[in-house]
């Protein structure tokens, strides 16, 4: 089946595949399989950012690739087809740059965009706290206004690569003012920011995840992200677009999931022949394909939409939503066609996208999250 709505997606999905060959798996089941405490692939994660994957769809003129936003999903699509945490590497430098290219000044995106773009830094999109995460707003981490700079205290948990940034977009709300604004944290080496990372996740673990306290961080006056209080709108507005990708994530998880149950169903025999004669085997991979398929369309639409310069919320949080689901559906039925060499790891790869898969429909806005934003807008609040 062509999977392309523009023949620029085919080079996209060949790079990918080269670049996978030599980089992704010859070192994914150790990064998978590292003992705690986990370390960051910092190699690998430069290495995407010299492949120009990380800044794909950035602006040249800060030495990314200027790609369209179609070609962006299209190479998370096919980086997580292949190995999803190393994809999500990918991913987070993304996220965690654009508040900076969409609403920073230009000083501060000529200060810090290309380094990101490029893997010399990791950033960071530092929003959750232990008590705000769907209810963002929520948030207490708080800056003081100390006259050339302010001082920053609160705690932030769940930020991907939060345990080794070194450029952190902050989002908190500066004493006296009731709404969310967004800091730049470029010195993460001070004291006051002590970053661990979080033990024994689930998967996507070539990816680290984070927890940050922050105690009494000093931030300069010029690191203020756009304006004051309008930091909800900018988190906002980054997790619309990066839903799109996440979508293209579980689009790639679902793909993998599928090839790797049409290949199984061919090649295991009961009863006397391949159990891809049997209907109920026909029949899950009929729905997986179906659903993979549909996934495709509404994420590839959103993707679209936004290249054209429309709105596109709605079209996001729906392809997040289906998709994410269709990963987890096209997952579990992957597990039932492999059956007992599907649950344990030493045989196939099932397993792992199992354990990769769950939080695409926690991150980014939770699943019933995504419908609070479909039904809001069309039902209207
Ligand atoms: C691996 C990982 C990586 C992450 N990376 C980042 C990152 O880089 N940066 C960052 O800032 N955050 C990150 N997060 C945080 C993530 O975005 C939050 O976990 C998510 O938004 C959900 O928040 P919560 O975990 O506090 O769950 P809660 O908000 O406590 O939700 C618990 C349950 O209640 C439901 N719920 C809550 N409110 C409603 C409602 N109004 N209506 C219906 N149901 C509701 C939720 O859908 C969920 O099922 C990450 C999380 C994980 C696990």
């Amino acid at each position: 089946m062509n999977k392309n709505v523009d023949p620029c997606q085919e080079t996209v999905r060949e790079m990918v595949k080269t670049f996978a060959e030599k980089h992704m798996y010859p070192v994914s089941k150790e990064l998978d399989e590292m003992p705690e405490p986990r370390k960051f692939p910092k190699d690998l994660y430069r290495e995407i950012g010299k492949a120009g994957f990380i800044g794909y769809g950035m602006p040249k003129e800060y030495e990314g690739q200027g790609k369209s936003f179609l070609e962006y999903v299209t190479l998370v699509e096919e980086l997580c087809y292949h190995d999803a945490a190393i994809g999500l590497l990918c991913s987070v430098g993304e996220l965690a740059t654009h508040p900076i290219i969409n609403f920073g000044n230009d000083e501060q995106k000529k200060k810090y965009v290309a380094d990101c773009a490029t893997g010399r830094k990791i950033p960071s999109f530092v929003l959750t706290e232990p008590n705000a995460g769907s209810d963002a707003s929520n948030c207490t981490t708080v800056a003081v206004d100390k006259g050339d700079h302010y001082l920053v205290n609160g705690e932030k948990i769940f930020i991907m690569h939060g345990d080794v940034t070194d450029l952190a977009v902050l989002f908190c709300k500066i004493e006296g003012k009731p709404k969310l604004s967004a800091l730049i944290v470029d010195d993460t080496t001070q004291e006051g920011w002590q970053a661990r990372t979080l033990k024994n996740k689930l998967g996507m673990r070539a990816a680290t995840t984070g927890g940050i306290m922050i105690k009494d961080v000093k931030v300069p006056k010029e690191n203020l992200l756009g304006e004051f209080g309008k930091g909800f709108r900018y988190a906002m507005g980054t997790l619309d677009s990066a839903r799109i990708g996440v979508a293209a994530q579980g689009l790639g998880l679902a793909q993998r999931a599928l090839d790797e149950s049409v290949a199984r169903a061919k090649e295991r025999v009961a009863f006397g022949a391949p159990i891809s004669k049997l209907q109920a085997i026909q029949w899950m991979i009929a729905d997986m394909a179906t659903r993979v398929e549909a996934a495709r369309a509404l994420c590839y639409k959103a993707a679209q939409m936004s290249d054209r310069g429309e709105r596109f919320s709605v079209e996001a949080a729906m392809a997040k939503l289906y998709s994410t689901e269709t990963a987890n559906f096209c997952v579990d039925r992957a597990m039932q066609i492999w059956g007992g060499y599907g649950y344990i790891e030493e045989y196939s790869v099932i397993g792992k996208l199992y354990r990769d898969q769950r939080v695409l429909e926690i991150y980014e806005g939770t699943s019933e999250v995504q419908r609070l934003v479909i039904a809001g807008n069309i039902i209207g609040r």
